[in-house]
Order: C-alpha cells, then structure tokens, then sequence
C-alpha cells in the first residue's frame, strides 16, 4: 500500500473488512477471525495498514504486543457477554438486534469512569460546555469534536464508548471561540490541552481553525502559557508528520505555535518500545522536534502488553535517546476490557520501581505507576510497613483540590486492589482525608 513516491497511503481496516487483510488470511484460524467479529461487535476496533504492515509480528501473533494492543481477542469480554453475542451472530440476528444485545452489554462495563460525564463539565453564562472538561486548576481540557476518533482504536481504550455510536458519551464542541472566552474568564488556566480521541486525526486545515484564537495579537487577554496535544498518531500513523499530503502544514504550524511564544507539547501515548522503531516514526519525531516543540510520552501497564519491567526500561531509554520525555505510567482506568489487562498496585509499582531503577536519571523524569481516579491521580509510593501494620503509601500527583496534591496518605494494604476504589484508609480510620475535606475545587 505504498504508492509511487514512497508514501504510504492511509487504509483502515474495521469489522467489515479485516478479513480482507492478507496477514488476517494467512495467520489466524476460522475461530480467532469470528472472536474478533464477537469482541469486535461490542467493543471499537479499527486497525490500520501501518499498524497491520509495520507494527506487528505476525508469526507470533497471539503473543504480539501491538496485535493484543489493536486486535480484540475472546477474554476481552466475560465470558457470558461473549456467549450472548456469538450466539446471536450464529443466530444470524439482525443489525438492529445485534446492537441492542450490544448495548445491554457495553452499559455494564462502566461506560464513563471517574464520573467524567458528571464532574468536571464547566459553565459559561449559564451553558454547559460540553467540549471542555476543567478538573486541574491550571489545566483546561479540550475535545475538538472532529478529533474524538483515532489512526486505529486501543484494546484497552477508556474513551470506547464515544467510538461505538453511544452519542449521549460524546464530548464535543466546534466552538474554539468559546475554549478562547472560556480561558480568558479563568486566568488561572495555563495549559490547554487538546485531547480525544486523538486531536491529530484531524487534517492540518480543520485543525488549525481551533488554534487560531491564540495565534491573534492578544496574549494579554489570557493566561495560556502551554499548548498540549494528546495523541496517538506517532504510534499509529507517524506519516501524520512526514509524507501526508498536509504533514509540512501541521509541522508549520507547530512552528508558528511555538513562534508565538507557546510552550508546545505533544503528549504521546506509546505503549511497547516496538512503537518506536521503524523509520517512520524516528522521522516524524525529529521533525516535531525541529518546529521547537516538545514530545512528552505516557502509557498504561497492561497485562499482556508492557507488564514486564524492561519493556519499559528499553522503552525510555529509547524514547530519551529520540529526544522524547518519559511523562506518565498509569493504570488502566476501571472501565471496559479493564478485568483482562489488569495489574495489581503492588505489581505495577514493583514493576515501576525496577524499570526506574534501571535507567539513568534522564529518563526519570517519569511519574508513576498512578490512578486517574475521581479525586485526581494518585501515585503509588509503595507497600512498607507502620506502627506494625502493613500499608500502601500514596500521595496525589494532581488534586480535584489543589491542596491535596503531594500529600503523602496511607490505605490498608491489600494485596488484590487495582484501584483506588478497593482501598481502605489505614490505621481504623473512617475516610480519607480527600474524603472528609470539604473541596475547594473550581467546579462541584
Ligand atoms: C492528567 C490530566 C490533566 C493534566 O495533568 P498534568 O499533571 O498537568 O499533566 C488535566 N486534566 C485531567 C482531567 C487529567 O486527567
Ligand atoms: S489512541 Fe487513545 S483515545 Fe484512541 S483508542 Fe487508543 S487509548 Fe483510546
């Protein structure tokens, strides 16, 4: 699929037509081709032909971190929600049919975490925005309504359900003048971060229209400082900065961007260091990095993919050698296929703790293993023992309350959480301290 002049062409691959894919064809069963059909009806799945061609070793596929990391596989569902929904497609139910089973299953995977649809939406004279989420007092998210799709869709995705046509889920708006009027009322606000799905689907022209406002003569009408931008597109479509047709247009106006006297980042979401080394990818990378743009990375450990602890020492370093900077390790969120990709805390921080030490302090700048749970992200410490109980030290990367943050608290330890939720204080106390305090947050 790559055409004359050495580029490659963008083709994605959805339930309708993977069989199609040669590699489909030659390595997998009759069987494994109807699990993904099953799985592939209740959760997203979109792949690509970088990710099919390129990414993955299709000789040891059931084995292959970015074939698990793209292609769904029975135990992603329960076993009871599996049997529903191949029985109903042996059944030859209809389409109307299959997706009302579909649905009655996917609202029993908790569709929207950490209480995203409730908590965080902010109001400007009496709207709802529903495009902007504000939780972080010096972070504003936003949620370009044409990048809330992706290059190819993650297993493990906490944003699946805005990928499966549940609208209700969907955080969007056009408007990039209201993000503008919305950050000039809240000057404590120094970052916006675009975010998604993945803002970088969208082609240059499209997406510039929401950068725009801050590329105007008026920096003193607000407090933004950095510029962020969450994606996967490094990972899963690196052409994006180098032979799209419009690559040298986004890479311009990262330019311009920085130009104007942003902070910019790409905040990019790699999760095996095989994401890192094709040619494509090493390209993109220094060509965002010659606009003066930053590249900071982040990932979830997920069992099957990156739980092993120099997948993720060889994955800073590689990524510190590109001129990249190692940002987050988070846990998946509680939501979706999360029950087959689950660590425990204890394992992720055992498994945080020696890669770290196994890198030089470059690569340190990485935070982590933490929870995006409704208070904030929370950081595991570690597991040590006080006053002849053993517990879970943790302290809070970012607060609902500012107050909160960097403040080292303690829970039960409990050798099977993988969440904040299975938590319980330590020491007989009744609740957290991020429980009993009376919030100061922006919005409640
Ligand atoms: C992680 C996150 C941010 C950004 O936090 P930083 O620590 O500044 O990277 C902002 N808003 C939400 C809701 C987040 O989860
Ligand atoms: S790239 Fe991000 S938003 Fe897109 S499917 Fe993967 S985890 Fe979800």
């Amino acid at each position: 699929m790559t055409d004359l002049e050495g580029k490659k062409s963008y083709r994605s691959f959805t339930l309708g037509n993977f069989r199609k894919i040669p590699q489909i064809q030659q390595y997998l069963t009759e069987e494994q081709q109807f699990e993904i059909e099953v799985v592939g009806n209740v959760l997203p799945f979109k792949a690509n032909n970088y990710v099919i061609d390129e990414l993955i070793n299709w000789e040891n596929a059931q084995n292959d971190p970015i074939y698990i990391l793209t292609f769904p596989s029975r135990d992603l569902l329960k076993p009871e929600h599996y049997q529903n929904m191949a029985e109903a497609l042996k059944s030859g139910k209809s389409k109307a049919e299959i997706r009302t089973i579909a649905n009655e299953i996917r609202l029993q995977l908790n569709p929207h975490p950490a209480g995203q649809l409730e908590h965080n939406v902010p109001m400007l004279n009496d709207t709802k925005l529903m495009g902007i989420q504000h939780k972080y007092r010096e972070t504003v998210l936003f949620f370009p309504q044409q990048g809330q799709t992706c290059h190819a869709y993650c297993t493990f995705c906490f944003r699946w359900p805005q990928f499966v046509g549940m609208d209700e889920f969907k955080f969007a708006m056009k408007e990039a003048d209201i993000l503008k009027q919305y950050v000039q009322e809240h000057p404590e606000a120094t970052d916006i971060l675009f975010t998604g799905g993945d803002p970088m689907i969208m082609k240059t022209r499209l997406f510039r229209q929401y950068v725009e406002p801050f590329l105007e003569n008026d920096r003193d009408s607000h407090n933004i400082q950095t510029i962020r931008i969450g994606t996967k597109a490094l990972g899963y479509w690196p052409y994006k900065f180098t032979t799209d047709p419009d690559a040298q247009d986004m890479l311009d106006l990262f330019k311009q961007l920085v130009d104007a006297g942003y902070n910019l980042s790409i905040m990019a979401h790699f999760n095996h260091w095989a994401e890192l080394e094709t040619d494509a990818v090493k390209e993109a990378v220094r060509n965002i990095k010659a606009t003066g743009a930053q590249i900071r990375t982040q990932s979830p450990i997920l069992s099957g993919i990156n739980d092993e602890a120099s997948v993720w020492s060889r994955m800073w370093r590689t990524q510190v050698n590109m001129g990249m900077i190692p940002y987050y390790m988070f846990l998946p969120r509680d939501t979706g296929a999360k029950h087959y990709f689950d660590v425990t805390l204890e394992e992720a921080w055992y498994l945080f703790r020696e890669a770290y030490q196994n890198v030089s302090g470059v690569c340190r700048t990485v935070r982590g293993p933490s929870m995006s749970a409704g208070p904030g992200k929370v950081q595991i410490l570690g597991t040590e023992e006080v006053l002849g109980q053993k517990v879970f030290v943790l302290r809070f990367l970012q607060g609902r309350d500012p107050d909160w943050v960097h403040r080292p608290f303690f829970a039960k330890y409990n050798a099977k959480a993988s969440w904040l939720d299975d938590l319980e204080p330590a020491f007989g106390e009744e609740a957290f301290f991020f429980e009993q305090e009376p919030s100061h947050s922006l919005h409640k």
